[in-house]
């Protein structure tokens, strides 16, 4: 069985970049979002980290929403 202790939670992480980047039509309403773990009792502060936002067609930092 899986040994889900509840340590660890289910997070998303939101492109900066694309946040910044005012919306200018419908279809870029919210910007790409990965989904993730982490273990919140090593993790207590927002997760952030580098990945590849096809919506940006490059890296960029992803943050933790809250
Ligand atoms: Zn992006």
């Amino acid at each position: 069985m899986a040994k889900n202790k509840g340590a660890r939670i289910v997070i998303t992480l939101e492109c900066t970049q694309c946040r910044i980047v005012p919306a200018t039509n419908k279809r870029s309403l919210g910007c790409f979002r990965y989904t993730s773990t982490k273990n919140r009792r090593n993790t207590t502060s927002r997760l952030e980290m580098k990945k590849f936002c096809p919506h940006c067609n490059t890296h960029s930092l992803f943050k933790e929403l809250k």
